[in-house]
């Protein structure tokens, strides 16, 4: 990076999602006179609004994409460089912008988020979704289809297939069941009924944290049917760059060309085995399932080969494979220590093995000591909880004042909704780590609601809680102060007694 630095800003902040925003607004509310500048790559930014603490560790927020002149604007002092980093050097303390200037820093904060795991980057009929653009590149593809196939089993694929209407979806999941980053078998075989049955007319009241934009420009399986008369709302977005955040599909027509119904097959422990063009296989001697039905070989632009044998012909494949942190464009020249997720290693005050780099968000690994009770996930309130955390450990390091890891990283907690459901994970929701010394309880309403408590040696280190359970904070207070509820023993999910009132 030989040119010269056309400024020094005391801070510097790379990536306007949502981990840089909050970072940006931490550090200028802290020390007013602050130094600061944001680089990001896109026009517009993400920004939380109507945050709102619901417990001890559980939040809810809106998220904003706004022209980054809102910032600005709040910000009076705040440089904003649109422009993305194209390299680092941690030794001079400086970046260089893909338009050619070089900035220098006291203190980098790199927020740039993660980018889609791709099957195939080579072929058109493939679609990641990561961000705006992406998103609507799968609206209009989804206009003119008759049948996707949706790779992925997290939180991307299960919302993609309960929204999607008018298209025959097969869903391919490397697991045993559907949504195992978030839940068990049980509340899996809880949730699946919801893609029989149609959605609601309305959307029912939603508390999970919304997406709102701008205007835009213009083996063994399982098959569900259900008619569908569904409207949707306008249409989404067009800025690239931060990461979609939760209901990223509203706003975005999710509809496919066919008129009448919602159908859905589910692939159980398969992964991709090899994506082809139809020309590929008219040259092979593969047999696909749509040909075992009377379709016409050859007849659907792409053809996905799963490990279980099934091939399936369709309009195209969405990989929904989940992200890997985008540290790529930090590494040349330093020597940066990577997780094995490839993302950039912090430590309990957010910094990098670099001196002077912090990160914060998808583009990080938390590599501190954990709380028993926490683990990362690439989630958006974890995105804001590390940038609020990272702008504080910066203007504590200036001001020479000392710093504590936030509680927020005590326990792991998330809210969120999932195929019209509340959904709130608690801790060790899935007995991670655990092993045998775990103990579960359930209760369940078919329909209503889905509750799973997970003890250890007595303790409640975990829970899942699906519909309007109300429990979620007596069960973060039982889980924080760890008290022995072995007396207590089923009771503990007896509908029958106000769990609230007994251990108030
Ligand atoms: P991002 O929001 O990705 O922001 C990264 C920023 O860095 C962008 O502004 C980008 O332009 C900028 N940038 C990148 N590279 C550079 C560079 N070289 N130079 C300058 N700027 C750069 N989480 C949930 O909690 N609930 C959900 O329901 C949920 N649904 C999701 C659905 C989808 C489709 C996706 C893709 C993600 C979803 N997530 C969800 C995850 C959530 O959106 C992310 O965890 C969160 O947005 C990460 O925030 P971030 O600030 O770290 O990164």
């Amino acid at each position: 990076m030989a040119a010269r630095k056309e400024k020094t800003f005391r801070f510097v902040i790379v990536g306007g999602g949502i981990a840089g925003v909050t970072c940006v607004e931490q550090l200028s509310s802290q020390i007013p006179s602050a130094d600061v500048a944001l680089i990001t790559a896109g026009l517009h930014i993400k920004a939380v609004t109507n945050y709102k603490q619901v417990s001890k560790t559980l939040e809810e927020f809106d998220v904003e994409e706004q022209p980054s002149s809102v910032l600005a604007e709040k910000f009076p002092d705040l440089t904003i460089i649109h422009s993305a980093v194209k390299s680092l050097c941690t030794q001079s303390h400086s970046v260089e912008t893909a338009d050619g200037r070089v900035f220098g820093y006291e203190k980098l904060c790199i927020c740039g988020g993660g980018r889609p795991k791709l099957l195939n980057w080579d072929s058109p009929h493939v679609l990641g979704i990561r961000d705006t653009d992406s998103a609507q590149d799968l609206q209009k593809k989804l206009s003119r289809a008759k049948r996707i196939v949706v790779v992925g089993n997290g939180g991307i694929a299960l919302e993609l297939v309960y929204e999607v209407e008018g298209c025959e979806v097969i869903w391919a999941v490397k697991d045993k069941a559907i949504g195992n980053p978030f839940f068990d078998a049980g509340a899996a075989q809880f949730l699946i009924p919801s893609l029989q049955v149609d959605k609601p007319e309305l959307a029912a009241p939603c508390k999970r944290t919304r997406y709102t934009t701008e205007e835009p420009e213009p083996g063994a399986s399982h098959t569900f049917t259900a008619d569908r008369n569904a409207r949707r709302r306008g249409s989404g977005p067009t800025e690239a760059g931060s990461a979609l955040g939760p209901d990223w599909h509203e706003g975005i027509v999710l509809r496919g060309a066919e008129q009448v119904s919602r159908r859905v097959s589910v692939e159980y422990q398969c992964e991709v085995e090899k994506i082809f063009t139809s020309a590929e296989l008219l040259d092979s001697s593969q047999q696909t399932i749509g040909a075992e039905n009377g379709e016409n070989e050859g007849s659907w632009p792409v053809y996905i080969q799963l490990t279980n044998g099934k091939t399936f012909g369709c309009d195209f494949v969405v990989s929904a494979t989940g992200v890997v942190p985008n540290a790529e464009p930090f590494l040349h020249g330093n020597n940066f220590a990577l997780a094995d997720d490839g993302g950039l290693q912090v430590d309990d005050h957010m910094m990098t093995s670099e001196p002077d780099v912090y990160a914060a968000g998808d583009v990080c690994t938390a590599c501190w000591e954990h709380s028993a009770l926490w683990q990362q996930m690439r989630l958006w309130t974890q995105a804001r909880q590390m940038g609020w955390y990272a702008g504080r450990c910066m203007a504590a390091h200036v001001l020479a004042e000392p710093i504590e890891l936030d509680f927020c990283f005590e326990l792991f907690s998330h809210i969120t909704k999932f195929f019209n459901y509340k959904v709130v994970l608690l801790g060790k929701f899935n007995g991670q780590g655990l092993g045998p010394d775990q103990e579960l309880l359930l209760r369940c309403t078919k329909g209503r609601e889905y509750v799973k408590v997970v003890l250890s040696g007595g303790r409640m280190v975990g829970a899942v809680l699906i519909g309007e359970t109300d429990l979620e904070e007596t069960f973060e207070n039982l889980i924080l102060n760890q008290m022995d509820l072995t007396p207590y023993g089923e009771e503990l999910l007896n509908p029958n007694i106000d769990i609230e009132d007994y251990f108030d």
